[in-house]
């Protein structure tokens, strides 16, 4: 279902746009339609309060948890199901995040992950977007979003911009704490640009050798990393939010003193952070994870050399750490037994 589908059943039952936005807020915010002395008696109309629980119910069933999965750094990754039985991941990400995802499945195919691995199977819409928020604030505070789940938001432009606008506009989320992740596509810089909400950006790079990017992310539009970094730039300006580009770190694969060349040519003085992640190893996967201290070693020499560079570690590394996994495992369970 998609948030402007939610809007018109609304208007439909005489909402005016305030009425409207009242109650997207209270299911944007996991909050009760009752507080305190506030009751929907006093602010909808009646038949909008008679409509209130059979929508809630819909809106409930838009994202349900399957499974939880806690982690030792304080993440938890989630087996969200969507209305038809198909199933995605969240993660609650430590320091009040959550991760959502954009897509079943994607088609980017990047080779090093196990969502890409199967495809895309559909679109998440915006109403199930924003119900993995919502499901995600049942459990914990959420004050920063990252669309980092599965799939690429830029193939799910028109409702990943959806849930974006309703998150920062109703959803008590600061705009610099919705992160619009994607491998880099020209018209999402473009819409990015033009939206009430301007989120901030990640970029995934991953290398500085266009031959090597491309067979690594081998559906991802044919921008060299170059052409990425100055669309980058430019939306970095134009929000005021500096571009945080991601590189999960290959053992052997992109961590060359030619790559560390690479980005210095590439990001010093951009307005710019870049995020160095090891890589979660996956079994099946030909990667391998580097060890620790040398991630901490190339990390420190990019700094060194004026690259604000952090080193991460991916959220949840001890259940099932990369991305799909849990899906791989489980989600097609779900689809049977609910087919
Ligand atoms: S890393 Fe992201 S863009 Fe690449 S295949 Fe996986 S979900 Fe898609």
């Amino acid at each position: 279902m998609r948030v402007q589908a939610i809007r018109e059943r609304l208007e439909a039952l005489g909402a005016l746009p305030e009425h409207q936005r009242r109650v997207l807020r209270d299911w944007v915010q996991a909050a009760p339609h009752e507080r305190g002395r506030r009751r929907p008696a006093d602010y909808l109309p009646r038949p909008v309060r008679e409509a209130l629980p059979a929508l809630d119910r819909e809106l409930d069933g838009l994202a349900r948890l399957v499974s939880s999965h806690p982690a030792e750094d304080g993440s938890a990754r989630l087996l969200v199901a969507l209305g038809d039985g198909q199933a995605v991941e969240a993660v609650l990400l430590p320091r009040d995040g959550v991760c959502v995802s954009s897509q079943v499945g994607c088609a980017v195919g990047c080779q090093f992950c196990m969502t890409g691995r199967e495809g895309l199977l559909r679109q998440v819409t915006s109403g199930e977007i924003v119900a993995q928020v919502v499901l995600a604030r049942r459990q914990r505070p959420v004050k920063k979003v990252v669309f980092m789940g599965m799939g690429e938001p830029a193939h799910n432009l028109e409702h990943v911009l959806e849930a974006i606008e309703l998150l920062g506009v109703e959803g008590n989320i600061a705009h610099k704490n919705l992160v619009f992740s994607t491998v880099g596509d020209a018209r999402a810089f473009e819409r990015l640009g033009q939206g009430a909400v301007k989120p901030a950006l990640a970029l995934s790079l991953h290398s500085t050798d266009p031959a090597l990017r491309a067979r690594l992310l081998p559906r991802a539009p044919r921008l060299s990393p170059r052409e990425l970094v100055e669309h980058g730039e430019r939306y970095a300006r134009l929000s005021g939010y500096p571009v945080q580009y991601q590189w999960t770190l290959l053992d052997g694969v992109n961590d060359s003193p030619a790559e560390m060349d690479g980005i210095v040519d590439l990001l010093r003085g951009r307005y710019a952070v870049l995020n160095m992640i090891p890589y979660n190893t996956v079994p099946g996967l030909d990667f391998r994870r580097p060890g620790w201290e040398r991630a901490r070693a190339i990390a420190a020499g990019l700094h060194a050399r004026g690259i604000l560079t952090k080193l991460r570690d991916s959220a949840g590394q001890d259940v099932d750490g990369g991305c799909g996994q849990l899906r791989a495992r489980a989600g097609r369970g779900i689809a049977l037994r609910r087919a």
